[in-house]
């Protein structure tokens, strides 16, 4: 059996699910197993729904009308107009106790969890109740099974935790005696040993679909989603990124653990204690390879397979002369926020125990300082102990390869490249498996950091250097043809790819994201904003890009005399 899992976006109309249905046609299997998240967007329109009803705010109605729009939309576009008004009399059955839920929500003014998981429920109920139906009207032996019957776990609301042995019978009873070819089923929703109405975690049909591959030992999962597979660094961040071709379960873990969101983090386990692998592919390019995610010892090369990053963490810090030799703090350290259900993403510690680190999620920050300072307040007060210190706004970026333990110099490298951008590094932390090495920086340094981490380790003939340049006259418009020029003929080891991404003469200034277009520079900079030094300065630290590097092309004093400014940064 093969286990198919689409996101958010590829089913998130008609013309997609068409895709979609194109893709488990084409597949030449028996027994297929369709899991589907809602469509793209309605998981957060229902939550926005539960937040304004429960803040009686009337505009909740707004919401579930866009709800409504979407699916009843989809419907009209998808299924034959013969067959339309069961299928749409079902859904706007569903969508009226929705409305009796979130009008509850509104009328108490309040909302608890359990009221929030049902609610969200919805989002996967509908959509892979209209998939089957669309299935089963192209003729299609298909048929649609509700998760919640098969997926039991206990009742931590919002990101329950599966119990696998009734889920595993469920499923193995349920699909061993199965007649259909194909059956959909809902990703995310689950229920509790009593019945309620249970979610796994924002992202987490990744995780059904793996639950489900495990229970049913399948030969195959297969998460499909809007990029061609696990990338070398998140691809909205760095163009450069490329998808990955293979890579350990290990690898894969670390790098979602760290922020690559293609995959949520506890999607591997389950598939991993089978050894069943993974192979990531885009709804929207087939064709393409992807990425396959398979044991240790079938995957070569590369030393440092991927780079990730994950923004929004705060680092909190517990310091104090009391610390030095006194067992138990960090042990206190950790219940406190563990009893608090806060994750903690990294750990570091000085070796004179004379503090500790954690960086947690920006979200969690103000309530674990409280809970921290509370549980310290004996310590604190004899001064034994600093209250903590809360740093807000930091990301963590980590590189990430089975082999990188075999490897000098990585880390050499990678701190050595960060510092030459001026990326300043705020903590450190290497797993004992020397699987990672992650570092904490400002999230403003992000898009640089890992720009020079991708050029450092995967474009490694390839130096792009990013130019801002002042003065057009002689020297400098001969300048820029001599950078049109080489851009064209660079053929060395190591290519130089220079881009001007600002330009200024005495009169107007021009900035271009993505480098201007040298053939036009002339035109476009006569069409420029009014010229101003110090403007043309803050720009280039706004622009906060690798290699960047300032040129003066003028013979001007009062240009030169900016220097220093820009040696400064
Ligand atoms: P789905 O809705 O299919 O579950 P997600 O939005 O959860 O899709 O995950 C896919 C997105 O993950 C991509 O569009 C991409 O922006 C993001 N992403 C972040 N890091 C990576 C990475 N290293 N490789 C691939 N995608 C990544
Ligand atoms: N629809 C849910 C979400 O947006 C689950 C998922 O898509 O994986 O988080
Ligand atoms: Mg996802």
């Amino acid at each position: 059996m093969k286990i198919l899992k689409f996101g958010g976006t590829s089913v998130a109309n008609a013309q997609h699910i068409k895709q979609v249905q194109n893709i488990v046609k084409n597949l030449d299997e028996n027994n297929i197993v369709v899991v589907v998240s809602a469509l793209g967007g309605i998981t957060d329109l229902l939550l926005k729904t539960v937040d304004l009803a429960s803040n009686q705010d009337e505009s909740y109605k707004d919401s579930l009308r866009e709800i409504e729009d979407r699916h009843i939309k989809t419907i009209k576009e998808l299924i034959p107009i013969q067959l339309q008004s069961a299928i749409l009399s079902k859904v706007k059955s569903e969508l009226n106790t929705l409305e009796t839920l979130a009008e509850g929500a509104f009328l108490i003014a309040e909302k608890t969890p359990q009221l929030t998981d049902k609610i969200v429920s919805f989002g996967e109920l509908l959509s892979s109740f209209i998939i089957s139906e669309f299935f089963i009207s192209t003729g299609m032996n298909a048929a649609f099974k509700d998760s919640r019957e098969l997926i039991k776990t206990d009742d931590t609301y919002g990101k329950a935790v599966v119990n696998f042995e009734s889920t595993n019978t469920n499923c193995k009873a349920y699909f061993s005696n199965t007649k259909n070819k194909i059956t959909v089923i809902p990703g995310f929703i689950s229920s509790s040993a009593k019945g309620n109405h249970t979610t796994l975690g924002r992202g987490g049909s990744d995780y059904s679909a793996a639950v489900v591959a495990s229970a049913i030992d399948a030969e195959e999962l297969q998460i499909w989603t809007d990029v061609s597979g696990m990338y070398t660094a998140n691809p909205r961040i760095v163009k450069q990124a490329k998808a990955i071709p293979q890579i350990s379960y290990e690898e894969a873990m670390e790098l979602s653990h760290f922020g690559a969101k293609v995959l949520y983090p506890p999607t591997i386990q389950p598939v991993l204690s089978k050894n069943i692998p993974i192979l990531i592919k885009n709804t929207f390019a087939p064709e393409e390879a992807g990425t396959l995610i398979a044991k240790n010892e079938n995957v070569l090369g590369k030393s440092v397979r991927g780079i990730s990053n994950v923004e929004h963490i705060t680092l909190l810090s517990l310091e104090g002369p009391g610390m030095i030799g006194i067992p138990g703090i960090s042990k206190r350290f950790f219940e406190v926020l563990s009893q608090a259900g806060i994750s903690v993403v990294l750990i570091t510690q000085a070796s004179s125990e004379h503090s500790i680190c954690v960086g947690i999620s920006d979200n969690d920050a103000i309530i674990a300082e409280s809970l921290v300072n509370a549980a310290f307040e004996y310590e604190i007060a004899t001064q034994k102990i600093k209250p903590v210190l809360v740093e807000t706004g930091l990301a963590i970026i980590a590189l990430v390869g089975d082999n990188m333990k075999s490897h000098q110099g990585l880390s050499g490298k990678m701190f050595s490249a960060l510092g030459k951008n001026n990326v300043n590094i705020r903590a450190i932390a290497q797993g004992a498996s020397e699987r990672n090495i992650s570092a904490v920086i400002k999230n403003d340094d992000v898009k640089k950091a890992l720009n020079t981490l991708h050029e450092e380790f995967f474009e490694e003939n390839i130096k792009q250097l990013n130019l801002f340049v002042m003065g057009v006259g002689n020297v400098g418009s001969r300048f820029i043809k001599q950078i049109q020029k080489q851009k064209k003929y660079l053929k060395t080891n190591l290519k130089l790819n220079p881009r001007v991404i600002g330009l200024s003469n005495s009169r107007t200034m021009i900035f271009e994201e993505g480098g201007i277009p040298l053939e036009h520079w002339e035109e476009l900079l006569a069409k420029g904003e009014k010229a101003d030094r110090t403007k043309f300065y803050e720009n280039v630290l706004k622009y906060n890009y690798r290699n960047s590097i300032f040129v003066d092309n003028t013979a001007s004093e009062i240009v030169a005399n900016d220097y220093s400014d820009y040696l400064k940064r």
